[in-house]
C-alpha cells in the first residue's frame, strides 16, 4: 500500500534500523523507545491488525517466531520481556499496518495506563 508508513519502510523508501528479517517478516527499532528494547516485528505482506493477520495463520506464527529471535538476539529473554499488538483505537493503534512491539530491558507495569 502505497500511502501507508511500514509498507514503505518495507520498500525502502523510509529508513529504519532493521535488527532482524526473514522471508516474511521484518523487525526494526522503534523511533521512540519505550524501554532499552523496543523494537517492532511487521509482516512484509499488509494487513491492518492482528485481527486481519489471523486470517493467515502460517504468516502470523512467522510474526510470532520473529518476535521470539529478536527477544533472543537482544538478550532479554532471560529476565522477561512482552509482545504487544495494539489493535484499533482504544487500543492505542496509531500506524495500522499490524506490528507487534518487542519491549524489554526494564520492569514494565501492568495494567497498562
Ligand atoms: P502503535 O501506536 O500503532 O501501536 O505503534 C506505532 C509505533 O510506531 C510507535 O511506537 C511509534 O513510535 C512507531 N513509529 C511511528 N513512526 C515510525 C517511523 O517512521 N519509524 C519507526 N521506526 N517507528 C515509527
Ligand atoms: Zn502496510
Amino acid at each position: 500500500m502505497a500511502d501507508c508508513l511500514f509498507c514503505r519502510i518495507v520498500a525502502g523508501e523510509i529508513p529504519a534500523t532493521p535488527v532482524h528479517e526473514d522471508e516474511q517478516t521484518l523487525a526494526f527499532r522503534d523511533l521512540n523507545p519505550q524501554g532499552p528494547t523496543h523494537v517492532l516485528v511487521i509482516p512484509k505482506a499488509h494487513h491492518p491488525d492482528v485481527a486481519a493477520l489471523a486470517g493467515d495463520p502460517q504468516l502470523l506464527a512467522a510474526v510470532h517466531r520473529a518476535a521470539a529471535a529478536v527477544a533472543e538476539q537482544e538478550g532479554i529473554v532471560a529476565d522477561g520481556w512482552r509482545l504487544v499488538f495494539n489493535t484499533g483505537v482504544n487500543g492505542g493503534q496509531s500506524v495500522f499496518h499490524v506490528h507487534g512491539h518487542v519491549l524489554g530491558g526494564r520492569k514494565f507495569g501492568w495494567p497498562p495506563g
